[in-house]
């Protein structure tokens, strides 16, 4: 099996970790935790996007903000290693290249947190990636967070809740689903994952 046995040097200095997972699933409050707490070290892909910063958001540090001519001008000079279309919003999303070279530069896990149409372009270019699914319990769960959360209108909320239904169905292509019902146990579950994958990368 791919997931037991050693890798070459060449992956294992190209650390990749990708995490997914429906709108309300908590990766952002779990991506701020393990970048403070992981036993490795996380280097977060900084993505680019279309859609407006929300009112906490800081650009180049949540996101790079982008308008869509340079988005598309960057898409064209071959900078993207993927970008999508999130939710069918008229957003574009992308990771630049540029960030996971940081991540490598630094000697770290290049940490992607992207929707699933780009997780799987990644998983294509990077097989050595540590792939990972984080969802809530229940659907109700997913909307009871995003209404809570009240950064969405209704339109675009019930656009991200019909997305989350699809992406459920895709959550067996990645190594590990993680369910984010309990915070502290879902930050321990992904701590112990990269451990392990560290471990094994030192050891190949
Ligand atoms: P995502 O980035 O996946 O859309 P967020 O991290 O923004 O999700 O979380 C959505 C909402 O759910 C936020 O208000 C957050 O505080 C809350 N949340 C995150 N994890 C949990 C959890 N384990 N239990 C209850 N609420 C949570
Ligand atoms: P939000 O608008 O809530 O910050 O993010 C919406 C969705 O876009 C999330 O599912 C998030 O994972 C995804 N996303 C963020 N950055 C990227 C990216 O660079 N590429 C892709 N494909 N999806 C992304």
């Amino acid at each position: 099996m791919m997931q037991n046995s050693p890798v070459n040097q060449q992956e294992g200095a190209r650390r990749v970790v990708v995490l997914s997972g429906p709108s309300g699933s908590g990766k952002t409050t779990l991506v701020r935790r393990l970048l403070q707490e992981a036993p490795v070290r996380l280097v977060k892909a900084v993505s680019a996007t279309t859609r407006q910063p929300r009112p906490t958001e800081k650009p180049g540090d949540d996101y790079y903000f982008l308008t869509d001519a340079e988005f598309r001008r960057r898409l064209r000079d071959g900078e993207f290693v993927e970008h999508a279309e999130v939710f069918g919003s008229g957003f574009l999303y992308g990771t630049l290249r540029s960030e996971l070279e940081r991540a490598w530069k630094d000697a770290g896990w290049a940490f992607l947190e992207i929707d699933v149409q780009g997780a799987l372009k990644v998983m294509q270019q990077y097989p050595e990636a540590v792939t990972i699914f984080l969802r809530a319990s229940s659907p109700q769960e997913f909307e009871r967070r995003l209404r809570k959360r009240g950064t969405e209108a209704e339109g675009l909320l019930q656009k991200r809740l019909a997305a989350a239904a699809e992406e459920l169905k895709l959550a067996d292509r990645y190594q590990h689903v993680v369910v984010n019902d309990e915070l502290e146990q879902a930050v321990r579950e992904i701590c112990a994952i990269l451990k392990a994958e560290e471990y094994r990368r030192n050891a190949g």
